[in-house]
């Protein structure tokens, strides 16, 4: 049997193609380095192709992941031109229910407003003319952050792996799994499952929630784990459309850029209803291409990799909550997913180099839309071949 012969060599390859890989690739190929993406499906279907497509530097604390996310909003904004995708420059806004809500977001508003994120307090009249979907006898008020985005990340990883495919200077295989990765005398060597071979000087192992296939050794040491959360598509027969991206007040006990408000003014929101908590329910509703509503979602947290089984009991808690939000909506539910996604359980992001050539990157979380692609900016302009 004759040795396997390693003919085709790039400067960077990158396996996975959710929006880590997709974005290192896409960098690498921006730097001038020969690049391939790798991709176990045609096009990607998991976390990155499931979720509300939320660009939200309001949810990060202040810092390097803020910073980060200021970096991907430019990021998509130039690639939406490219790609001829839309954005929704239309914002988020994140409600109060209560009075302790409403006095605690227009707190926020005049403390933590800056010009890359700036942030105004609507009392309930104004945040009903910016959403006439939102139930009034629900609203107190609400946060709105005119600077959030959102896409249809269906619609917009349709587009951008067929462009990295058929346009861009990046090569990329798809329905191909990687199976092993490893450092050779000066290059790094990768092998698929169909049996072809691959050298590099720099790997990218973007695997999402795949961590059984490559370096299993290296994630069972890791602080990683599961989240798996359920979403719903709702129809639109009346194309309604929602003014805004929205939030419950849940958001307020659960994402960091309000968990670091609370500290800072020295409170502590009620939290929501037990089983809202046991289930992780954090309301969101978005539209997508369509115009159809996107509702979720739930985070059940686990060390194993979860089933992917749907549960009743989880979506009529979804949807009982969000009736009390919205009006003028039918709650017809036209499909329902779930996601799932690792997470590092102290530092948000699991980032490991085998030598200096093999680089893991997964265990974002649910940042990942938001700050994917400027992570990879940076990690790319490390790079040094
Ligand atoms: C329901 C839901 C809602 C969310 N909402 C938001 C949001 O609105 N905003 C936000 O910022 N974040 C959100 N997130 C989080 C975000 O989606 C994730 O952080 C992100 O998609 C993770 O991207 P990834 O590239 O690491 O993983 P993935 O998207 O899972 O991609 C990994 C890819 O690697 C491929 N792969 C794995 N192993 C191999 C192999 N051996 N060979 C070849 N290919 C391989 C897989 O096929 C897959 O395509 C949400 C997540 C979910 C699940």
């Amino acid at each position: 049997m004759s040795a396997p012969s390693y003919q085709s060599n790039y400067d960077v390859i990158v396996i996975g193609g959710g929006v880590l890989g997709a974005f290192h690739a896409y960098h690498s190929m921006r730097r001038g380095f020969k690049t391939l993406l790798i991709e176990r499906d045609r096009s990607p279907l998991r976390a990155s192709v499931r979720n509300f497509g939320l660009i939200i530097p309001s949810a990060m604390p202040e810092g390097i992941w803020r910073e980060r996310a200021f970096a991907s909003r430019e990021i998509y904004s130039e690639l939406s031109d490219i790609l001829g995708i839309p954005l929704r420059h239309s914002g988020t806004q994140y409600l109060a229910h209560t009075e302790e809500e409403a006095r605690f977001l227009k707190h926020m508003s005049q403390t933590q407003n800056d010009d890359h994120c700036p942030a105004e307090f609507l009392n309930s009249e104004q945040t009903i003319n910016l959403n006439s979907c939102l139930n009034p006898a629900f609203c107190k008020g609400s946060l709105y952050f005119p600077r959030d985005l959102q896409f249809d990340p269906r619609e917009f990883f349709r587009a951008f792996i067929n462009w990295i495919a058929n346009i861009s200077d990046c090569d990329y295989l798809p329905n191909t799994t990687v199976v092993s990765v490893e450092q050779g005398n000066d290059q790094i060597r990768i092998k698929t499952a169909d049996g072809n071979l691959f050298q590099a000087q720099h790997t990218f192992v973007c695997s999402g929630a795949d961590l059984q296939t490559l370096f299993p050794e290296i994630y069972t040491e890791s602080n990683l784990h599961y989240c798996k959360l359920q979403m719903l598509k709702l129809s639109n027969p009346e194309n309604r459309k929602l003014g805004t991206s929205i939030a419950s007040p849940i958001a307020l006990t659960r994402y960091p850029a309000f968990l670091q408000a609370q500290r800072s003014q020295d409170i502590s929101l009620t939290l929501p209803d037990q089983k809202i908590q046991d289930h992780g329910i954090q309301i969101w509703m978005t539209q997508n291409a369509n115009d159809e509503f996107i509702l979720g979602d739930s985070h059940s947290y686990s060390d194993e990799p979860p089933d992917e089984f749907l549960s009743a009991e989880i979506e009529s808690q979804i949807i009982n909550y969000a009736r009390n939000m919205f009006v003028h909506l039918d709650f017809q539910v036209i499909d329902r997913w779930c996601g799932i996604y690792t997470e590092e359980k102290s530092a948000g992001l699991f980032q490991h180099s085998r030598g200096d050539h093999i680089h893991l990157i997964t265990g974002i979380g649910g940042k990942g839309m938001t700050t994917g692609p400027g992570l990879a900016k940076e990690n790319i302009g490390h790079l040094s071949l």
